[in-house]
C-alpha cells in the first residue's frame, strides 16, 4: 500500500459505493505535511515534461496543486466556480456538470494567466466522471496552450474518468487508484510511487 492508499484505509469514510469522503486531509482539513508529500509526488512524475504551468479548480484542488507548483518551479492557476467581482474581463469559460452535487457550474479562468504554447499540468482531488477534468482541458484548450497531462490525487477506477480522458490521449496519473470500495472495505489498483 503507497502512502495515501494507507492514508484513505486509516481515514476515509465510505458514504456509498461510489462516494468516498476524506475531509480529514483532502476535502476539509488539510494536513500540509502529507499534501506536500502528494504534491512532490505528482511533480515527480511530470518533470521531465517542461511544464510551465499547473491549472487547478477551487477548491480541493488547489493544495496538492500548489505544493506541485512548488516542486516544480511553476504558478498554479486555479480556475473559479463561481464569477468573482474583482474578475469579470477577458475570461475563458467552459460548462462542468458535477455528478456528486447534481448541478452544472460555469468555469473560469483568466485568459491572461495562460499563454498560448504553455506547456500545462491540470491538477484535481479526485477524477471520477472526468467532467472536471475535461472542463479544465477545456479551458487551456481555449487558451491555445497544450496539456502535458492529469496528475489526479484520488482516481475512483470504476468509474469512466480516466477512460474519458484516455480516450482523447491524454496521460493521466494518479496516486492513488480506487478499485473498489464499500462500507467493508477499500481496494486498490496498485500503482508505483516514486517519493514514499
Ligand atoms: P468528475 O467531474 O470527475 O465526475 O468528479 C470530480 C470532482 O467531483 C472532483 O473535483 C471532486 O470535487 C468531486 N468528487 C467526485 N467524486 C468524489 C468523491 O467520491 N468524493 C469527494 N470528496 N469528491 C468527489
Amino acid at each position: 500500500m503507497n502512502f495515501l492508499e494507507k492514508k484513505i484505509c486509516d481515514e476515509g469514510v465510505v458514504l456509498s459505493s461510489s462516494v468516498l469522503k476524506v475531509d480529514s486531509f483532502l476535502n476539509h482539513q488539510i494536513d500540509p505535511e502529507f499534501m506536500k508529500q502528494i504534491g512532490t509526488e505528482i511533480a515527480n512524475r511530470f518533470k521531465a515534461e517542461g511544464i510551465t504551468k499547473i491549472v487547478t479548480i477551487e477548491s480541493s484542488g488547489i493544495a496538492p496543486a500548489v505544493f506541485a507548483g512548488l516542486e516544480l518551479g511553476v504558478p498554479v492557476v486555479f480556475a473559479r466556480k463561481k464569477k468573482s467581482l474583482t474578475l469579470t474581463e477577458g475570461l475563458i469559460t467552459s460548462t462542468v456538470y458535477s455528478f456528486t452535487k447534481q448541478e452544472k457550474n460555469e468555469i473560469s479562468i483568466a485568459k491572461k494567466f495562460i499563454e498560448s504554447g504553455e506547456k500545462v499540468l491540470i491538477i484535481d482531488d479526485f477524477l471520477a466522471h472526468g467532467e472536471a477534468a475535461l472542463g479544465l482541458a477545456d479551458l487551456v484548450i481555449k487558451a491555445n496552450a497544450h496539456i502535458a497531462g492529469f496528475g489526479i490525487v484520488i482516481e475512483k477506477s470504476f468509474q469512466v474518468g480516466r477512460q474519458k480522458l484516455e480516450e482523447n490521449g491524454y496521460r493521466v496519473e494518479s496516486i492513488a487508484r480506487v478499485k473498489e470500495m464499500s462500507t467493508n472495505g477499500i481496494t486498490f489498483i496498485q500503482s508505483e510511487v516514486m517519493s514514499s
